[in-house]
């Protein structure tokens, strides 16, 4: 039975559940004990027990949630020092709408502290490791989110993405990852990194999955006033075939430096797959995504240096020196926050101060709207984006560490998306050196059921699902 329900994708499971041949607390206690004989350290929480009630579409399938989350009387801890024990007094409205749906809390996943990193190494809870090597990233910063669901520690998973981290770790781990248009779902409760350019997503084995988890997950929310509702519902996808749509290729970008050649041989055979399924693929331009990651790592720590001034000692978790208050900030912040969250925090400062603020942030914000201008050029001639997720495959623990602007490149494809706040998702496009590839496809505003639809058809045509390769392999 076990193996059984190990094998089921989500979907497979809901239908299980609705015709009486799974039952939800059988599939709770399944990913219970996986979860709790967890070996990748994805999971920084994992529940005793299912809530007694759980009704609706989801059929009780359980989801772990990334712990920048919050969830009411659970610790959610951000990955950081300075939250540690803290249980928040209310959940975050993503969390809330996936239990509504049915799908009750299996645990918290670990993550890159304040979701700034690309390897989950900036943990204060340790680094996760990837189920496909234990001695390499799972990437980040939902890295926790990503390994649990490749790993088969969970079926499916929350993960947040400012720029790139549900796509780059879904790619890394062989799972899919959709990051959401901006505003789509709901932020409130998802403790805040960059709020212009935050979003939280599914990380599923596949596309059909993802497609059911999304349509319970999106929704205005009166408590997000940058929420809106979205404009249909979301279907699961069906297509077989891309006859009449239109791939581009930024061929600048993915030819420039740094992408390796089974990352460029595994992108170069999907486009192929893509002709045979009737796909047109043509090649565009984005000038300014060479500039996109200047930008992002402007935007992003201003927007941070900002949003964790809460974190001052008085209102959450961790408490320093309580002589004087001065010191009191200073110790607290000095011992909670890690190396990372320092270096943001110092640069978004810097970028926010007066007499920089225009030749810093201001100049940013102007390459955000370039790249916003030129995305929405490509899409009024083609259906599609298309590019490798991330320019490697996982790379080893500690290799990235000490640099990190090499750290930062690995967003080199997923950040101008997420300045534009458009969607794309991550899809497993076969292996490179025994690991797994992503290919990225992106596509203009509230796009989701169309990039699902096509992301579906090319899931089928290359054949390969990380998390069922990789259970096969252990
Ligand atoms: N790796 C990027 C960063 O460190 C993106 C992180 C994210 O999307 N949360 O900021």
């Amino acid at each position: 039975m076990s193996d059984e329900i190990q094998s089921l994708s989500a979907v497979a499971a809901v239908a299980a559940i609705a015709d009486g041949g799974l039952s939800r607390e059988e599939i709770f206690a399944h990913y219970r004990s996986r979860a709790g004989a967890d070996e990748l350290n994805a999971f920084t929480w994992v529940a005793e027990q299912a809530p007694a009630q759980i009704e609706g579409p989801l059929g009780g399938v359980p989801v772990a949630v990334k712990d920048l989350f919050c969830t009411e009387g659970i610790p959610s801890q951000a990955g950081s020092k300075i939250l540690a024990g803290y249980r928040p007094p209310y959940t975050a409205t993503a969390v809330a709408n996936l239990e509504a749906a049915g799908a009750p809390l299996l645990g918290k996943t670990n993550q890159d502290e304040f979701a700034m990193g690309s390897s989950n190494e900036n943990s204060a809870y340790g680094p996760v490791l990837n189920p496909w090597d234990k001695t390499r990233v799972p990437g980040g910063s939902s890295g926790g989110s990503a390994a649990a669901v490749a790993g088969g520690l969970a079926p499916w998973a929350l993960g947040t993405d400012t720029g790139g981290s549900i796509r780059q770790p879904a790619s890394l781990c062989g799972v899919v990852g959709l990051k959401p248009t901006y505003g789509a779902v709901s932020r409130y409760g998802m403790i805040a990194f960059a709020s212009s350019l935050d979003s939280a997503g599914p990380l599923t084995r596949d596309v059909s999955d993802a497609a059911l988890f999304y349509r319970h997950l999106v929704g205005k929310d009166s408590a997000d006033a940058t929420s809106v509702a979205f404009p249909e519902s979301i279907e699961i996808p069906t297509a077989e075939r891309l006859d009449g749509i239109t791939l581009a290729v930024p061929t600048a970008l993915v030819d420039g430096d740094g992408v390796e050649p089974g990352v460029r041989a595994s992108f170069e055979a999907s486009l192929e797959t893509a002709r045979q399924l009737g796909a047109t693929v043509t090649s565009c331009e984005i000038p300014s995504a060479a500039h996109a990651l200047s930008a992002y790592y402007v935007i992003a720590p201003a927007e941070a240096s900002s949003n964790l001034s809460r974190f001052d000692g008085v209102r959450y978790g961790l408490r320093r020196d309580e002589s004087n208050l001065d010191a009191m900030y200073t110790e607290t912040r000095h011992d909670g926050f890690g190396d990372e969250v320092k270096r943001r925090i110092l640069i978004g400062t810097y970028a926010l101060s007066s007499g920089y603020y225009d030749a810093y942030y201001g100049r940013a914000q102007r390459v955000r709207t370039v790249v916003a201008k030129e995305l929405a050029e490509v899409f009024a001639g083609a259906d599609f984006i298309v590019t490798p997720t991330s320019p490697t495959v996982a790379f080893g623990l500690g290799a990235r560490t000490a640099d990190p602007l090499s750290m930062y490149l690995s967003d080199l494809f997923t950040i101008p998306m997420s300045l534009a706040g458009t969607p794309a998702i991550s899809i497993p496009s076969g292996l490179s050196e025994g690991l797994p590839v992503g290919l990225q496809i992106c596509g203009p505003a509230f796009s989701e059921n169309r990039i699902l639809s096509a992301a579906y058809a090319l899931e089928q045509a290359i054949g390969f699902n990380g998390s069922a390769a990789w259970g096969a392999k252990r």
